[in-house]
């Protein structure tokens, strides 16, 4: 089995605690552009990775601070069910990935860099797609890349 690498990764989850707000909550206070919003719901909303494991790493996050998975109201999880089927489908019609990986990383120790706000991941899949993982790394051409990324999937979106 293949690792995802993605070093850059380590300074966000280091630097995540020293951050005075939660990124989710500033995220969807921002306009589109600045928080990488690609989609606002009535409960919840989807944004960029700003530290992607792929290319077009998407996060799906209730507007509430909450943090524990049980602690979602059924309304909030079917919602973010709903987001995370149609960014599966956008994400598949604009990038045309071979595959995803979604998953919830509860706890630090499970990978999360911000535990006090719940979030589903949405990571599209290329086969081979960890050989060209270090280049992601490039911190002077992922904004470019996100602005570019987050503009073609909020077009897209229903
Ligand atoms: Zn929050």
């Amino acid at each position: 089995m293949r690792q995802l690498w993605a070093p850059w990764r380590l300074e966000y989850i280091q630097s995540a605690d020293e951050q005075d707000a939660c990124i989710f909550c500033r995220a969807h206070g921002l306009d589109d552009e600045a928080g990488l919003v690609v989609h606002r719901g009535e409960l919840a909303f989807v944004l960029l990775n700003r530290f992607p494991y792929a290319s077009g790493h998407l996060m799906v996050a209730p507007y509430r601070h909450e943090g524990e998975l049980a602690g979602l109201a059924a309304e909030e999880a079917l919602e973010i069910h709903g987001l995370t089927a149609t960014g599966v489908g956008v994400l598949g019609a604009v990038m045309g990935p071979h595959g995803f990986n979604l998953g919830w990383n509860l706890g630090r120790i499970a990978g999360a860099g911000i535990v006090d706000h719940v979030h589903q991941h949405v990571v599209p899949r290329w086969a081979g797609d960890t050989n060209f993982m270090p280049v992601l790394a490039d911190v002077k051409v992922m904004p470019e890349a996100l602005d570019s990324t987050r503009r073609k999937l909020a077009e897209a979106w229903p």
